[in-house]
């Protein structure tokens, strides 16, 4: 090749180099972050303002109390709503249903769904389709606790700009931070996701939801997060589920749940067999295997896999209004069919289990 053949290339090359640079096409569309939308998502004073107003509007059925708790000065503080139709919490032959959102920073979605479903609860919102008659009386057997922003701290950092953060104030994951199988790493161990802490129980967070977890009793759990659609069930460190009928029960719910609600969308069974990876130190298998709670859940209620990794808001959250406002319709939905079908499985009430089974595919879905 003489030197002006080479010249000629050279210059062509050169020209062409716009039209066929992939690499800096893949950097432009990964580096593009979807901030916050306001008009759809409470910032997190209001969003406990709106459940204070609520609850306050209803002192014959919601009640709201803010526990403390601070390690090392580093304080933290986390709000529970109590819904008794009666007011007669001690009252032992209820259901008692604890659930908890916001346990990771950056899903302010199910934030979001804690405070549709107190709305619900309180009746100033409605289900469609939703029987009066027949809620009523379901309703009237409950006593359900939803703390609806276990993480603020973590939460505040989000909301300051750190949209992918999912620890707490002091970077320590909220999700890893109890006794069963705490501090185990895995190969793909991650700090800035994983931190479980200086110690079990280390985190003010933790010690209140445990302390609640143990003088409440639930005989329900939902630890709510996002990330993906799962319903998932014991155990996260292992990759089973437990045996026993317990187990049988959960796996029931689950699967009519996502028959009834989600179109077999869900990923169903254990988070650790399910999931990709073990999880140690979690608050799920904690309420199941310590705190003896017989039907003990984590729910994941939406994820964009589409999304870039370090686009976490769009990752977690839906960003645009129907999809904001199907997730929240689907979700309470599925709430309400739990705590109507969790105290008949459970025996505490008149029972429709047989109802359950058939309705519900054999085999886990997949989505
Ligand atoms: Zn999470």
């Amino acid at each position: 090749m003489d030197s002006l053949s080479s010249y000629w290339i050279f210059i062509v090359f050169l020209a062409c180099l716009p039209f066929f640079s992939p690499v800096d096409a893949r950097t432009d569309r990964n580096s593009i972050i979807t901030p916050i939308n306001r008009d759809l998502y409470h910032s997190s004073v209001d969003l406990m303002e709106e459940i204070e107003a609520l609850v306050h509007r209803h002192p014959n059925k919601l009640n709201i109390e803010t526990i403390e708790s601070e390690n090392r000065g580093y304080q933290a503080q986390v709000a529970v709503v109590t819904y008794c139709r009666d007011r007669k919490e001690d009252d032992k032959s209820k259901f008692r249903i604890l659930l908890t959102f916001g346990q990771h920073g950056r899903e302010l979605i199910t934030s979001e769904l804690a405070l549709r479903i107190l709305s619900i609860l309180s009746e100033e919102e409605f289900l469609p389709k939703m029987d009066r008659k027949s809620l009523n009386n379901t309703l009237d057997k409950l006593i359900v606790k939803v703390v609806p922003m276990e993480n603020i701290n973590g939460r505040k950092r989000v909301e300051d700009g750190d949209l992918c953060e999912r620890r707490n104030g002091r970077g320590v994951d909220l999700n890893r931070n109890w006794s069963v199988d705490w501090g185990k790493k895995e190969k793909d161990y991650d700090p800035y996701e994983e931190n479980p802490g200086s110690a079990p129980f280390s985190e003010p967070e933790s010690q209140i939801m445990r302390k609640l977890a143990l003088s409440f009793e639930p005989h329900l759990w939902v630890n709510v997060h996002s990330g993906m659609q799962a319903l998932f069930m014991p155990y996260d460190h292992r990759n089973t589920t437990p045996d026993g009928a317990s187990s049988a029960k959960m796996k029931a719910l689950v699967n009519d749940l996502n028959y009834r609600h989600f179109q077999g969308r869900c990923m169903t069974g254990s988070g650790g067999g399910s999931v990709g990876y073990l999880a140690h130190g979690t608050a799920t298998d904690y309420i199941y295997e310590i705190a003896k709670v017989p039907m003990a859940f984590t729910f994941e209620i939406y994820g964009d896999e589409s999304a870039p990794s370090k686009d976490c808001f769009r990752m977690f959250n839906p960003t645009d209004l129907t999809t904001y406002k199907r997730v929240l319709n689907d979700w309470s939905a599925a709430f309400f069919t739990i705590f109507k079908f969790g105290p008949q499985l459970l025996g505490l009430a008149k029972s429709e289990e047989s109802k359950l089974a058939t309705r519900c595919p054999d085999q886990p879905t997949v989505m």
